[in-house]
């Protein structure tokens, strides 16, 4: 007795590796037929095909497993084998530290922005309102360092009867501005076919906050070359905001610089939410520089420097804030846009009015 059931055990084990092989070889062809149907453009999965494998089976079966077992017992193997070609086709994300793992540096004339350089200051007018407008805001800038200019041409406004921009005008007025006091000049497109007059003006071809999902626009700035200033959307996840810059890297384009503008949450307080927690973690998961946006993050000019010691404390490696002659009578943003005395004051209280040229290390004792 003892002898049948030891010989019945190395038959079983035998027949466990000849199950072994052959459930590997099928696993192999189910692969070869996986990579040339991805190649096809066609699914992997598909019901038909594998209705008439169960069918076959079922009909081929002389027991003692039930048909229902036996159908379970191959949905089993069906499934190892396809979770094999899905795992075979991820790859990793071109924003994952995982697929390069030293920082992206941008470099927008001369100004290098990520890793370990000093953080940047990108600053200017919301909107750019008149040529007088925009010479007294880069004047004043350039006098005290900064080297990115922004101002927008292209207003996204929610209000469709407030004030839109100046378009092609004002953005010419902007190119003209940096150019006459050396800066580099950063503003917002929000359409795709505005792309070739983007390139001939401006450095940083910004993609803002409510355009973050809009996938044309980002296929058309990943197939330039030109700097990318990607903001997050209003209420977008960070995996959206990473698989947003992925697009743009996917096309090609590789200067992107993510930027953290605040999200909407029920907070009433503050126009926006700053969620530091994204910086930290956009940081830790992609190599790309990531800035933060206090004027639009907070809405509150009580709260621009603390929110800028916010960001530069988690990582972020630079800061955008709104700069106004005279914010009182700005045609956008008036609450939250700061006169010129109110810059000199957020410079020194936030450490960049010595440190725009100096390393983070020293700004805040990184
Ligand atoms: C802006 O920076 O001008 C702007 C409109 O910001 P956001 O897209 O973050 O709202
Ligand atoms: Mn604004």
């Amino acid at each position: 007795m003892l002898e049948k059931i030891r010989s019945l055990r190395a038959e079983i084990d035998e027949l466990n590796l000849r199950l072994l092989e052959l459930l590997s070889r099928r696993a192999e062809a189910a692969a070869e037929i996986g990579a040339l149907q991805t190649e096809l453009g066609a699914s992997q999965y598909d019901p038909v095909r594998e209705q008439e494998m169960l069918d076959a089976l079922v009909a081929a079966n002389r027991g003692p497993f039930d048909a229902g077992t036996v159908k379970s017992l191959f949905k089993q193997i069906f499934q190892a084998s396809m979770q094999l070609g899905q795992a075979a086709q991820k790859r990793d994300y071109l924003t994952s530290r995982a697929a390069r793992s030293h920082d992206t540096v941008v470099e927008v004339k001369g100004v290098l922005i990520g890793s370990r350089h000093s953080p940047v200051l990108i600053a200017g007018p919301c909107a750019i309102e008149s040529e007088e407008q925009v010479n007294a805001v880069a004047e004043r800038l350039a006098s005290r360092g900064v080297r990115l200019f922004r101002g927008g041409a292209f207003k996204p406004r929610t209000d469709p009867y407030s004030f839109q921009g100046l378009g092609a005008e004002g953005l010419k007025m902007g190119r003209r501005a940096a150019d006459r006091y050396g800066l580099a000049f950063v503003s917002e497109i929000m359409s795709p076919e505005l792309l070739p007059l983007f390139e001939e003006h401006v450095d940083v071809l910004q993609i803002g906050a409510r355009n973050m999902q809009n996938f044309d626009l980002l296929k058309a700035v990943g197939r330039s070359r030109q700097p990318v200033l990607l903001k997050r959307g209003l209420a977008a996840t960070v995996e959206e905001w990473l698989m947003a810059a992925e697009y743009l890297l996917y096309e090609g384009n590789t200067n992107v610089i993510l930027c953290e503008r605040g999200i909407r949450t029920f907070e009433r307080y503050t126009r926006n939410t700053l969620d530091v927690s994204a910086v930290a973690l956009a940081k830790l998961e992609s190599h790309l520089p990531v800035l933060v946006d206090v004027t639009h993050s907070g809405g509150r000019r009580d709260l621009l420097v603390q929110l800028t010691k916010a960001g530069l404390a988690v990582g972020a490696d630079g800061i955008m804030v709104e700069v106004h002659p005279n914010p009182a009578v700005a045609l956008s943003d008036q609450k939250q846009q700061i006169d010129f005395d109110t810059f000199d004051a957020y410079l020194e209280e936030t450490g960049y009015h010595t440190k725009l040229s100096e390393k983070r290390v020293e700004l805040y004792g990184f």
